[in-house]
Formats: structure tokens, sequence, C-alpha cells
């Protein structure tokens, strides 16, 4: 299946601490996360070892990216099988994805100190293969980054505070007319 999707582009610079008062409750965000299937299964994901508080104290400046992935009618009037609303996902959100995570990764080359933040949890090692489950060390460590809900941010706020845009779900059996992937770089 070929889709033809088209994305747009959004950017925001915000002081960490800014941005934690507003968009982060790691009590709140980590209950949530402690009902979704990836909950200590996925090295990105929460129970940490490290307070999530903390992480984000240890930086100054946030810049935020958000990829807009828009869907073709074609896609977006009719319903689907699971099974293709999976393909869908894999031929754009994952695609996208993957180019986020490369353009973060070069940035924090260029940016001494800073560490990039995941557009989602981690797919290094493929769908519910993370060494985790096995009770096993991350096999990628240099590739390991968090997300920001998983370090207790509100996701759904920061895309309509700081990128003006608005999430859209998966609704029953259709597509809807966008997804959004936020990563961020957090710098020193
Ligand atoms: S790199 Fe692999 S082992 Fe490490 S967190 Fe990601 S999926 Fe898990």
């Amino acid at each position: 299946m070929r889709i033809d999707y088209r994305t747009e582009r959004y950017e925001a610079e915000v002081p960490v601490e800014a941005f934690t008062e507003d968009c982060v409750d790691v009590e709140k965000f980590v209950a949530f996360c402690r009902e979704c299937h990836n909950h200590d299964r996925l090295w990105s994901c929460p129970e940490f070892s490290f307070d999530a508080n903390e992480y984000w104290k240890k930086y100054s400046r946030l810049k935020l990216f958000g990829i807009k992935i828009l869907m073709p009618e074609e896609v977006t009037a009719k319903e689907w099988t699971k099974e293709e609303r999976g393909e869908i996902i894999e031929q754009t959100l994952w695609i996208e994805k993957q180019k986020l995570t490369e353009e973060l990764f070069a940035m924090e080359k260029e940016y001494p100190g800073s560490i990039s933040l995941s557009a989602g949890s981690c797919q290094v090692c493929g769908k519910d293969h993370c060494a985790r489950i096995e009770g096993k060390p991350c096999r990628h460590p240099e590739q390991l980054r968090y997300s920001i809900e998983a370090l207790g941010g509100d996701v759904g706020l920061t895309v309509t505070k700081y990128l003006g845009l608005e999430l859209k779900w998966i609704e029953g059996d259709r597509i809807p007319p966008w997804f959004i992937l936020v990563g961020g770089l957090l710098l020193p």
C-alpha cells in the first residue's frame, strides 16, 4: 500500500523551567503509563531507576519539534481492519518517526551536552522485543531516548500551547485526518 501523505513541520523553543511548570506532572502521567502495555516492558518507559523531575532539571532550554502527518482522503474516508490500520501506521507514522529520530540524533552532535526526546517509546529492537521483557539490560543504550510523556509530560498540552496544534486519535476503525509526532532537544 502506498500512501500519498504529506507533512508539516512546527518548532518552538522554551525554557525548561517554564515547560515543566506548564506541562509536566510526573505523578499524574506516570499513573497513565501504568495502564499501558509498555509499562515496565521497555527501558524507555516508566518505571525508571531515576527521578524524572530531576532529569528535566539537568537542562535549561527545550527545542520542540512537531511533525503533522496529513492523511489523504482515500485513507480517512473509509474504515480499515486492525491489520490495515497497522500497515497505514507503518507506512506513515513510523517512517516519519525514524526520520525525526535521525534528525534529532544529528542535532545532539551539533549541540554539545544536549539530549533528544523521542517521539514516543523506543522501537529500536522492534515491537515487543525490548530486552527489558527478558529482564536484560538495554541492547543499545546509545540509542535509548525518553519521550516527553515517559518523563511525565502532557503531550496534548505541549502541542496546543507551544505548537498551536491539536492531537487526533484513531477512532474505531477510522484513521484520523492527521497524526502528530512530537520530539525535542534538551539543551544545557
Ligand atoms: S534499544 Fe532495544 S533494549 Fe533498549 S530500550 Fe530500545 S527496544 Fe529496549
